[in-house]
Parts: structure tokens; sequence; C-alpha cells
């Protein structure tokens, strides 16, 4: 989704779009350790937009079904990321000058490209501690029973 800076004015104006989750799976395959989590759906973003001088001001909400590992019982399941966001994005400054405001995003030009800002979002919403349910009872270390389905073996041996 690229907006064009100058058609920007203070009047918010509604942005909705998807991004699709191939490219989301991309990033996560190319970090190591992640690779248990996968989004399942394109990322829907529901968003506000709006310009004051030089400064755009981006604001809403992700959201996306993503496949995880429990990290107790390690079966998958699927759960509904949200996560709310707001940036203000200024105009980037000369080459030549240092770029000390470290955590602002810039744009460059009078296209804006709103994809790497709400897929950074999304991948930031991930957590690899999350569990299937909050009662998961894991695997047995005895036996490597999954106790959410099945008994433990352990006293049988
Ligand atoms: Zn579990
Ligand atoms: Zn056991």
């Amino acid at each position: 989704m690229i907006v064009r800076v100058p058609d920007l004015t203070e009047e918010v104006r509604k942005v909705v779009f998807c991004e699709p989750a191939a490219s989301l799976n991309d990033r996560i395959d190319a970090s190591p350790g992640r690779e248990d989590e996968h989004f399942v759906g394109d990322l829907e973003v529901d968003g506000e937009l709006y310009r004051t001088e030089g400064d755009v001001h981006f604001s809403g909400s992700v959201g996306a079904q993503v496949r995880s590992v429990c990290s107790r019982c390690l079966e998958e399941f699927v759960w509904q990321l949200e996560r709310d966001f707001s940036f203000v994005i200024v105009p980037a400054k000369a080459a030549e000058e240092p770029q000390d405001d470290e955590g602002i995003d810039h744009y460059s030009g009078d296209d804006l490209d709103l994809a790497p800002l709400v897929c950074e979002q999304a991948l930031l919403a991930l957590d690899l501690s999350l569990l299937c349910s909050d009662s998961c009872r894991g695997l047995c270390a005895g036996c490597g029973a999954n106790l959410n389905v099945e008994e433990c073996r352990c006293a049988n041996r």
C-alpha cells in the first residue's frame, strides 16, 4: 500500500488494506528460531492517515490469524493476532545530515509505503512463549505423553 504524501491533508482518511501472508512468512523464515510461527491468513490493516505539514500520522490496528506451536505441549494451534499502532513519519533529512532521531520513521520523495510499517508491527506482535490454552497440561517429563489428550504412561513401566 503506497500513498502519495502530497495527496494527504489534515483531514483524516481511512485506509483499509491487506498484506499477503506469504510476504510476512518469508520474513519469518529469514529469521532463525522463529520458524514455529506462521501467518495463515493475510494481514488486515485498519488505519487512519493524515498529514500536518511534512509529518504523516498513521495509526490503527493490524489483525491476522497465526499458527503457532504451544511452548508447553508442542501442539500447533491457531490464534488471532491483534495489535494497535501509531506512527509519525517525518521527511528524511538530506543524506549528509546526521540521522539522530533513531526510532522515528522516515519517508523520502512523494511516495510513502505503508507495508513495511504494518508488517513490522505484525512481526512484533508474535510471541514465542504462547500456550494453546491457559490450562494446557503439557507433556509428561517422564514418558512424553501429551497430558491434554492422553494418560501418563510412567506408572505402567
Ligand atoms: Zn499446549
Ligand atoms: Zn509420564
